[in-house]
């Protein structure tokens, strides 16, 4: 490098005008803005001004000498700039300015915008000067800018208002979210989206909030160019000069219909049933705890209204679950026209809604009052005709109400209260309301109570078969029927009327129904080892839910195989109540146990929901007259016309007739004129013993008068 440096004199000869010189010599040292830099052809540095030192990093006194392509040309540059340079003072002419990046001292690149000039003097070796402008600052400006622009063009709506407030600017999103294009809103203020939900105070804390903190963010609604009020999420910022004075507003908005949409839905999803809108178990529990907290604390007495649609399941097994969920919404729209705003009416599920009347009355008698109008109304509402789809429909509701007031009842007694009067009215004969009383609670617990003493009675076997006779026209034994007894420790001797119910309630009938099967075939196995029992058959009486267990077929033929019983000896009494639904099933299994060898009898017939059509398609053997017919006879006609009724269809079928409650000679006497073939009664017998009853199969008759009444048939 040092064999570069040659004529270290720039400016060599005499100035023709010293003045000018001086002044441009100062110049060129100080104009701040540009390098000068002065080049021999070989490319040493003979002039460096002042800019030089601070763009390239070099001081003068280290550049003046050196090489050009050593100080500020990039490597991958040089021959390049070799070449260039050369061109430039074989021809004398420079190279139209251009954008480079040369190299500073420190090694980063320095970009510049560039010139270059040959000057060349009679008689002095010609000089290239090149005059660099550093373009840094420049473009460091404009690549903020291309930030900036970038930003505005976010997805955050953006506006800038000047001081006054009038918009100067808006970015795409802005014109998305309110249907404003910049150019109508340029030139308007802000209050172009205003809507009228916002007070003029809410406008006024804003710009208090901005004129001393220079900042404001919050919820505002705004309103879109179609009309649409949508929230928006909006942040303002003031932008200040160096004195402190603002010189624009920035604003950016965010649309939260969609996130507000979004929580709706969400709350929506929790708190609504999706097929009725209306309130779900949930929503209504919680007003249903804090309706019992106020109503406790303002001494008002509020009411809790259960309701179940009849038959609902019969709807849905005949028309279809489709049409059951219109029927469920067309309840829930008319409940939510009788139910005010303050009051609830909400789905607990199913076919289950609940109508939530709070602060009704101080008076609890006027409270029920008006408990009973509103549950009035219901029910009338409700037996309106349906129209589902093409179909109508006449459907109704059961009601159970409950009231709370002062005295302090927990959500769960209330639930169980509504409910427990909603079994009331359902047992009632549907289509009516039930309140609670304390009666009724005193039967539950009586209940309660019941249930529990049955189960530890299976369990510790307290149970024991009677049997009562079954005798023909001329009085001869030919069976019984077996019915259970309980001997409760606590209660005594307990009627199967008093627990039968409960017990198929609570489901231990099936347990029990089971044991009474087993005793009977056991029983029957021990008759057919005598010649005085062997010909007896034996009735028991099968409840339509244990009847209905899906295997309940299996475990006849188990418990006739485990006992090696006759299935011939075996008659099983079914009430009409098992024929209401799934007949189908039900004839189904009947066939099956009839192809087995059972006999089936018909009982209490004649009381229930008696359809003659029916009677045809199902395999009975025997049709047994109900006693309340028996009970009255031989004295009251109705009965004595209905018992010949039942005996010619009975005939007419092919079926035994059997008269059940027979208590007197002249109750019997009748029924057999009419031609009734067997009888069971006081008369015969009542239910006794299995040890009783068999010191009876040793005598020939029952009732020997009997063979004098037996009608030539
Ligand atoms: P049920 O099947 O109609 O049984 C006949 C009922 O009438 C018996 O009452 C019997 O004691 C009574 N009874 C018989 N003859 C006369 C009479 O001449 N006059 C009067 N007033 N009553 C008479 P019990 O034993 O109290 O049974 C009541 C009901 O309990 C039975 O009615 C039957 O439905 C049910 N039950 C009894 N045992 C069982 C059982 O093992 N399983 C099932 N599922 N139910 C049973
Ligand atoms: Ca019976
Ligand atoms: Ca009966």
């Amino acid at each position: 490098m040092a064999e570069r440096k040659a004529d270290p004199t720039p400016w060599g000869g005499k100035p023709s005008r010293e003045d000018n010189e001086v002044r441009f010599q100062k110049l060129f040292e100080e104009a701040d803005a540009m390098s000068i830099q002065g080049y021999l052809p070989d490319g040493t540095v003979v002039y460096w001004n002042r800019a030089s030192e601070r763009i390239y990093g070099y001081t003068a006194a280290e550049a003046l000498g050196s090489n050009l392509l050593d100080l500020i040309i990039p490597p991958e540059l040089h021959e390049q700039t070799a070449a260039a340079v050369r061109a430039m003072f074989e021809t004398g002419q420079g190279t139209p300015p251009s954008r480079l990046a040369l190299k500073h001292k420190d090694g980063y690149r320095v970009p510049v915008y560039s010139s270059h000039t040959i000057v060349a003097v009679p008689g002095r070796s010609p000089v290239m000067f090149c005059m660099d402008a550093d373009m840094s600052a420049l473009d460091q400006a404009e690549a903020e800018l291309r930030v900036a622009a970038a930003a505005f063009e976010s997805q955050q709506g953006m506006l800038i208002t000047d001081a006054a407030g009038v918009i100067l600017r808006v970015n795409e999103a802005f014109t998305r979210a309110t249907g404003y294009a910049a150019a109508e809103a340029v030139g308007k203020t802000p209050r172009l989206i205003r809507s009228d939900r916002q007070s003029p105070e809410f406008y006024r804390a804003l710009w208090q909030d901005l004129r001393t903190a220079g900042f404001w963010q919050g919820e505002i609604w705004n309103q879109r160019k179609n009309g649409e009020v949508y929230a928006d999420w909006v942040t303002i910022s003031a932008v200040k000069d160096e004195q402190g004075r603002v010189t624009n507003y920035v604003g950016t908005q965010t649309d939260m219909t969609q996130r507000k949409n979004a929580e709706a839905k969400i709350t929506r999803l929790a708190f609504f049933d999706p097929l009725t809108q209306l309130p779900n178990r949930r929503l209504m529990l919680d007003r249903l705890q804090r309706s019992v907290a106020a109503n406790l604390r303002n001494h008002r007495a509020g009411a809790l209204l259960f309701i179940d649609v009849d038959d609902f399941q019969t709807l849905n097994d005949t028309l279809g679950h489709d049409l059951g969920d219109v029927l469920l919404q067309q309840i829930a729209q008319r409940l939510s026209v009788i139910v005010h705003e303050r009051d609830t009416a909400a789905r607990l599920g199913g076919d289950e809604f609940v109508v939530l009347l709070e602060d009704l009355s101080s008076d609890l008698t006027e409270a029920a009052a008006a408990a009973k109008t509103v549950g009035d109304t219901i029910l009338t509402s409700l037996s309106q005709v349906y129209h589902l789809q093409e179909q109508e429909y006449l459907g109704s509701v059961s009601l159970g109400i409950t009231l709370f007031s002062k005295q302090e009842s927990s959500v769960d007694e209330l639930l169980k209260q509504a409910d427990l009067a909603l079994y009331e009215a359902k047992a009632a004969g549907r289509n009516t309301l039930r309140f609670f009383d304390l009666e009724m609670q005193a039967a539950v617990t009586r209940r309660a109570a019941l249930t529990n003493g049955l189960r530890e009675g299976l369990r510790r076997q307290q149970f024991k078969l009677f049997l009562q006779p079954q005798v023909n026209c001329d009085g001869t034994l030919v069976g019984a029927e077996a019915v259970v007894r309980w001997h409760c420790p606590i209660r005594g001797l307990v009627s199967p009327a008093e627990f039968i119910a409960v017990a198929e309630e609570s489901g231990l009938i099936l347990p029990l129904g089971h044991w009474v099967l087993e005793t009977a075939c056991a029983l029957l196995a021990t008759w057919a080892t005598q010649p005085e029992t062997a010909h007896l058959t034996l009735a028991v009486n099968v409840s339509a839910r244990q009847f209905l267990q899906a295997d309940f077929v299996d475990q006849v033929v188990a418990t006739l195989d485990r006992f090696q019983t006759n299935p011939r000896r075996l008659k099983l009494e079914l009430t009409e109540s098992l024929l209401v639904d799934r007949l189908d099933e039900v004839i189904v299994t009947m066939s099956a146990l009839k192809a087995l060898g059972l006999g089936l009898a018909l009982d209490d017939f004649g009381t229930g929901y008696s359809s003659l059509a029916y009677l045809r398609h199902l395999p009975l053997e025997q049709l047994k007259i109900d006693q309340s017919f028996v009970r009255d006879l031989p004295a009251d006609h109705d009965s004595a016309a209905i018992a010949r009724t039942i005996i010619v269809l009975g005939q007419t079928m092919g079926l035994r007739v059997l008269a059940e409650g027979v208590e007197t000679q002249a109750q019997r006497d009748l029924l057999a004129t009419l031609g009734c073939h067997y009888f069971q009664g006081y008369f015969f017998g009542e239910p006794m013993p299995t040890d009783a009853f068999l010191a009876l199969t040793s005598a020939a008759k029952v009732d020997a008068a009997c063979a004098t009444a037996v009608p030539e048939s």
